[in-house]
């Protein structure tokens, strides 16, 4: 009777190892996807600050990314992408384009 027992609980021990692991594997597999999105995105330079720092991502598998022209933090699937720079909305998307080519290549803005 001990030995069925023993069977028994081995089997689920067996069973919730491979349940683990396949979350795991499913959730490993959603996160270098959008690691490999936000790595596309690169030099903000014009930013005020180190806006760089944001965090990576706030929910599961999502992105956040950083309005180049007002710094708030959007998920990647709600920016607005142009040039490499990614903005909250159409209308920070033309007006950053408009400040950039009024300031063409001063590179830093003092803060
Ligand atoms: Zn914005």
């Amino acid at each position: 009777m001990g030995k069925l027992l023993s069977w028994v609980v081995l089997i689920a021990l067996a069973w919730l190892v491979i349940r683990l692991f396949a979350i795991s594997q499913r959730r490993r597999e959603r996160a270098g996807d959008s690691a490999a999105s936000a790595g596309a995105s690169g030099g903000t330079s014009t930013s005020r600050r180190e806006a760089s720092d944001a965090p990576d991502r706030a929910l599961e598998g999502e992105p956040i990314v950083p309005c180049a022209h007002c710094g708030l933090f959007v998920p990647a699937s709600d920016a607005v992408r142009e040039d490499g720079f990614d903005y909250c909305s159409p209308a920070h998307r033309d007006a950053d384009r408009v400040q950039r080519r009024s300031r063409s290549r001063d590179g830093r803005a003092p803060s």
